[in-house]
């Protein structure tokens, strides 16, 4: 195994434990995906994060394929589907967190209540209808409710974030999980109003250069 495969094993083990320390996932629901080589590394299945060793980590071929004795995660399909239909996304966090999942429960799609909403790519975060976890049915749904998005929720099961990093991954969920539960705040006085189309896309052009970047024009 090369050191930058050792590395990313243990980077996915870390998130996995920050996923379920910022309450996200506990026990073993929950998975979470990385690109890797000629596919992707993926958590184990039904391994309690905090028992999780990065030897556990599951190296998988595009086909589903894998060596080895630990079975990867019973979502692998979906993973799968994602990382190699989207060259945009690296990264793949799947959670069950509480207000995502009420959400999703009730099978609406988070709309444009507030601008962080463009984190997930556009206007809303769509939720996905029911299908059993672990099928080929449900990773088809996740694709066309990911459309467009790096975010969607999964009716009565509860969410997935990709992004082009695992760190980057992780924040989504949480972004996500935050706009899950101002959702459900908001209702109770009625559906909330919601930003424009027009809005969301100034937004998006502002994520462009958000942060510690230098226009252009001051680069070297
Ligand atoms: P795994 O332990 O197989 O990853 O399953 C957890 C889960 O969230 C299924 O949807
Ligand atoms: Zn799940």
């Amino acid at each position: 195994m090369t050191d930058q495969e050792a590395e990313l094993r243990r980077l996915l083990v870390q998130t996995c434990l920050d996923m379920q320390a910022k309450g996200l996932s506990k026990g073993t629901s929950g998975n979470i995906s990385v690109r890797w080589g000629q596919g992707f590394l993926i958590s184990p299945t039904g391994i309690p994060y905090e028992d999780l060793r990065p030897d556990q980590v599951v190296a998988m071929r595009w086909d589903g394929g894998f060596d080895g004795p630990v079975l990867p995660s019973s979502e692998w399909r979906f993973h799968a589907d994602i990382l190699r239909t989207r060259d945009d996304l690296n990264a793949v966090v799947h959670t069950h967190s509480l207000n995502a999942t009420a959400v999703s429960t009730m099978g609406r799609d988070i709309p444009p209540i507030h601008y962080l909403i463009a984190s997930a790519g556009g206007e809303d975060i769509r939720c996905a209808p029911y299908a059993t976890f672990g099928t080929q049915a449900l990773a088809d749904l996740a694709i066309t409710a990911l459309m467009g998005r790096r975010a969607c929720l999964l009716a009565h099961h509860g969410m997935i974030a990709a992004h082009a990093s695992l760190a980057g991954a992780l924040k989504l969920a949480e972004t996500v999980e935050e706009l899950a539960a101002l959702y459900l705040k908001c209702l109770p006085m009625g559906e909330p109003p919601v930003l424009s189309a027009d809005q969301i896309a100034e937004v998006l052009a502002r994520f462009r250069n958000y942060g510690q970047q230098r226009p252009p024009t001051e680069q070297a």
